[in-house]
């Protein structure tokens, strides 16, 4: 029995490969789940709770079968699928929660957050995300046909791409200073978060005392996950950490 935490799956049509690594997981694995833990971006895109653009319908399926078997679901919205909402709850059986949210594993507490909210050395990034995450930008978006939608994320799509490779790779990294100041604010000596893509268990000392952040990693050639049993918690791929049956 164990928690096991994943992130950036970003499942799409054009990824196969992770889209049938994560189906035949929620299918079948070797360790018995106390819960599972999405930490945002489990879809590259997510445009509404109406955006039954494959594969999205075999994904909700499988969770609603995970949930069904009795295994909790809880997951976080990424910057890809922010628009995840109680359609998807009610589909899937996975309870959305707030970014961050404090959850407490085997006696620890821990803080959970997809990882955005820390990069806030990209200015850019935290403006946009900032207009996305309003309620009402939201609405008005939600109400336009879902091919309009579909049009307008290609195009800012294609803009954040072109962006992105203008920009140093620190900027698109956690700023080290948010994240002490996301350890003091909440009280907790554990963070795990997703969304840099760049796995990792990274030490601090947090006005002298020791604090760990967990970096889950993404999907697209071999997935970092977390798995935390009664012994602790570990960072590896599904086969190494016996979550599945191993093919190596
Ligand atoms: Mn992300």
């Amino acid at each position: 029995m164990g928690y096991l935490f994943v992130s950036d799956l970003h499942l799409s049509s054009a990824r196969p490969e992770p889209l049938s690594r994560f189906l035949s997981f929620l299918a079948s694995h070797s360790r018995a789940l106390q819960a599972l833990y999405i930490l945002g971006d489990l879809f590259d895109q997510w445009l509404g709770d109406d955006d039954l653009t494959a594969p999205h319908p075999d994904i909700v399926q499988g969770l609603s079968e995970l949930t069904d078997r009795g295994t909790p679901c809880l997951a976080l919205r990424g910057n890809h699928d922010f628009l995840l909402g109680e359609g998807f709850q009610a589909a899937s059986g996975c309870q959305l929660l707030p970014d961050p949210t404090l959850v407490r594993i085997y006696g620890t507490e821990v803080l959970l957050s997809h990882g955005d909210q820390l990069c806030t050395d990209d200015v850019e990034y935290q403006q946009w995300r900032a207009y996305t995450r309003d309620p009402d930008n939201q609405q008005a978006f939600l109400a336009l046909p879902l091919e309009t939608r579909s049009a307008q994320a290609a195009q800012i799509r294609q803009q954040t791409t072109l962006r992105a490779q203008l920009k140093p790779q620190d900027i698109m990294d956690v700023n080290q200073e948010a994240v002490r100041e996301t350890f003091r604010a909440h009280g907790v000596h554990h963070l795990v978060h997703g969304h840099t893509h760049r796995p990792g268990i990274h030490h601090l000392n947090l006005d002298g005392e020791s604090a760990a952040r967990v970096v889950l990693g993404d999907w697209y050639e071999e997935e970092t996950v977390l798995w935390w049993d009664a012994q602790g918690y570990r960072l590896g791929s599904l086969a190494e950490l016996g979550v599945v049956q191993g093919s190596r």
